[in-house]
């Protein structure tokens, strides 16, 4: 069996599926792992490494795409990418089926086999397997470092004999994976950190990191989804939570938001009047952005300056922290490489749950009732 690692060609992307630490086991199954030149060199993984670790390095993309078995990835290869794929292959990574179900078409017409780590239940067993929380993890963090190098101000309270410096302010919106580590991190650098998100479960683990929660009455209706995320609200909810910004925002120095619910674009939750509110200098860093955004100046992708406020709206934030992102995103991988290649053999069996809940498409058709939904619409529109 051969397992290929490749060099994304996504614009931006520093990320590799797999590093030369992550090889051991793979080889010790008689898998043969062939990586394209320069594929870890943004994550600190050199062609020396790997080859050192037991892989072939080759800069023949052409014949790793056709000869692949196995296939993780950070990013959907390209449909030129597919058309190579050979019938029966498995590719593994961050697919965006829900988004861009039609992007993989070719891959899925060839009969491979697609996996999408988004896809992954978010159950105990699949932990290991998480690969969103790793790299939510990573933007969380991420966020605010950048917000703390735009900010005209220091993070900590300063005693100095010139006088003191009180904390900085941070706002943080959407208290899940990305904005529990914003705020572990807003707080480590000594900022005062407010929070608030639509499930009251994240109540308690916003106050257990030194943050204050903010409580907005919803009228008690259900704002949980299934699997610990948040419901789409109406829009007289997110009403109350968009004043209770508004008025947050005005004493804030840093607003990071990061409010999604799985599927859906990102609810509108800043209104313009809330940058308004707040001082010249500030800055607000939209991690929604891939999906559409949670303030409604936002241009995904784009940094912006608007009345003195400092709008950024990544869209790859992982992607700046290449090493540990790859690192995190890898052992996630090799976890779920376990489920399907075991003692050298491919074996695919969609009776696991994991493997069931994360399987885009195999031999031919789509295997996940949302995206088959979705392909269906786009061909009945097409
Ligand atoms: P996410 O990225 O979908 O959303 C981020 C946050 O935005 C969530 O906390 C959500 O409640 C919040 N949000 C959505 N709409 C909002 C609104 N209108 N106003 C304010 N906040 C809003 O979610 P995530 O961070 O990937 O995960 C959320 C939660 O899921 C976690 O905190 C955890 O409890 C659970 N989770 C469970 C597992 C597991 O069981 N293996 C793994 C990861 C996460």
């Amino acid at each position: 069996m051969l397992l290929g690692i490749l060099k994304e060609s996504t614009l931006g992307e520093t990320r590799v599926a797999l590093l030369p630490e992550n090889l051991k086991t793979l080889l010790a199954q008689g898998i043969t792992v062939t990586v394209e030149a320069g594929a870890g060199i943004a994550s600190g993984a050199s062609d020396l490494a790997y080859t050192e670790a037991g892989a072939m390095v080759s800069a023949d993309r052409a014949s790793i795409l056709s000869h692949a078995d196995l296939l993780p990835v950070v990013n959907a290869p390209s449909a030129a990418d597919q058309a190579m794929l050979k019938s029966g292959a498995v590719v593994i990574g961050f697919l965006r089926p829900l988004e861009a179900p039609e992007a993989l078409a070719t891959a899925i017409a060839l009969h491979v086999t697609l996996f999408s780590m988004e896809l992954v239940p978010r159950i105990s067993r699949a932990q290991t397997m998480d690969a969103l929380s790793s790299m939510a993890t990573i933007a969380g963090y991420k966020a605010v470092i950048d917000a703390a190098g735009y900010l005209p101000r220091l993070f900590p309270m300063l005693m100095t004999a010139a006088g003191t410096i009180p904390p900085a302010r941070v706002f943080v919106i959407g208290a899940g994976v990305a904005g529990l580590q914003a705020i572990a991190t807003a707080r480590r650098l000594g900022a005062v950190v407010e929070a608030y998100d639509v499930r009251a479960a994240a109540g308690e683990q916003v106050r257990s990191l030194g943050a204050k929660f903010l409580d907005v009455d919803l009228g008690g209706i259900s704002t949980e989804g299934g699997g610990g995320y948040a419901a789409e609200l109406t829009e007289e909810a997110l009403d109350r939570g968009r004043d209770l910004i508004t008025r947050t925002a005005a004493h804030s120095d840093v607003i990071i938001t990061t409010a999604q619910v799985p599927g859906r674009p990102a609810p509108r939750l800043i209104r313009r009047a809330a940058i308004e509110a707040m001082r010249p200098g500030s800055v607000l860093v939209d991690l929604a952005a891939p999906a559409g955004g949670n303030c409604e100046l936002t241009h995904p992708g784009v940094t912006q300056t608007l009345n003195g406020v400092t709008l950024l709206a990544p869209l790859n934030l992982a992607a700046e922290v290449p090493v540990h992102a790859s690192q995190l995103y890898a052992r996630n991988i090799l976890k779920f490489l376990a489920l399907i290649a075991k003692k050298g053999e491919l074996n695919v069996d969609l009776a696991d749950e994991v493997l069931a809940g994360a399987c885009v498409a195999h031999k031919g058709s789509p295997v996940n009732p949302r995206v088959a939904k979705l392909l269906e619409t786009k061909q009945a529109v097409g």
